[in-house]
């Protein structure tokens, strides 16, 4: 890997030079390319480190509209999670720099784009290229809530699709590192009641909630508790009103596995490693975790 991360570069910092000439990443350092979209706060560039010839995604974002919308908060949060996140089926955070007006966020690039991209071309994905896709995130998932990160904010809109066609989980925005809430709560665990000793662990059930409305849209083309109504989506999500379409066709394992996963007590759903010896992972899964089309 070309680009050093931030802590790679403090460490060589500080062994080779002293601290005020420690080196930093500026715009200098890359040559821009194509705009590859645009977000609510700025645009993403493909991009190229000059040094080591590294293709990145370059994110930029105004510092005035992160004021305006009061989200610096959540930026330096995301920053923070993702950086210190190294998993196949994640975006690489590789580090970022920032100048009077602007942020910049060096990611990992993602060859083929938005997810949400593909769903809307095919309508509804085979079932090998779901359970490939959902096990992927599973495995993902389970990588994060070991390290007491959960992502909150799983859907297609926030998966990217890498070179070889391997989804990549982006945008941490929402997420939480549950870390020092643990930590606080291990002193003064004898006053606790149970619904807080569980909180933890219940929190990290919403992935698991997510991913199933995921797989659900991945196999029907359309989110489970969909209702032109805002109130509507909402009493059907209260009530898990989920109903099967009888088109297209669905094997009966798919429907089995979420509805384990779309459970409303959130201690009852499906255990992401649970998730992966289910019959339909282990039949339709393909097994390099990368569906090949
Ligand atoms: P929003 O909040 O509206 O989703 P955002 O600020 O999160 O916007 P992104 O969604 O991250 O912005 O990026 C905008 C677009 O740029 C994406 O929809 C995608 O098409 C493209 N893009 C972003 N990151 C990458 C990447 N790492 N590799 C390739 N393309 C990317
Ligand atoms: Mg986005």
């Amino acid at each position: 890997m070309g680009i050093a991360t931030e802590a790679q570069q403090e460490h060589k910092a500080s062994s080779e030079s002293t601290a005020a000439e420690k080196k930093r990443w500026t715009l200098n350092d890359f040559d821009i390319g194509k705009p590859l979209g645009r977000g609510k706060f700025g645009h993403v560039y493909f991009s190229r480190e000059k040094k080591s010839n590294h293709i990145v995604a370059l994110k930029v974002l105004f510092k005035s509209q992160l004021k305006q919308s009061q989200v610096e908060h959540q930026l330096r949060r995301e920053v923070e999670i993702q950086s210190h996140l190294r998993h196949p089926n994640i975006l690489r955070l590789y580090g970022y720099f920032y100048d009077q007006k602007r942020v910049y966020l060096i990611l990992e690039y993602a060859a083929k784009g938005e997810l949400y991209k593909e769903l809307q071309k095919c309508k509804y994905f085979s079932e090998r290229r779901a359970a490939t896709y959902v096990a992927s995130l599973a495995r993902a998932l389970i990588y994060c809530h070991g390290k007491h990160v959960i992502h909150r904010d799983i859907k297609p809109e926030n998966l990217l699709v890498g070179a070889q066609g391997e989804l990549k989980i982006a945008d941490f925005g929402w997420s939480v590192h549950t870390f020092n809430r643990r930590r606080t709560m291990c002193g003064t665990l004898d006053y606790l009641p149970p619904e807080m000793v569980e909180s933890v662990e219940h929190d990290a059930n919403v992935d698991i909630w997510s991913l199933g409305v995921l797989c659900y849209e991945f196999l029907y083309g359309v989110p489970p508790f969909e209702a032109k109504e805002h109130s509507d989506t909402y009493r059907r999500i209260i009530q898990v009103d989920l109903k099967f379409p009888p088109k297209p066709i669905v094997s009966s394992a798919a429907k089995d596995l979420i509805s384990q996963m779309l459970v409303k007590d959130s201690s009852q759903r499906l255990p992401l490693h649970k998730l992966l010896e289910h019959p339909w992972i282990v039949q339709y899964a393909d097994p390099s975790g990368v569906y090949k089309g």
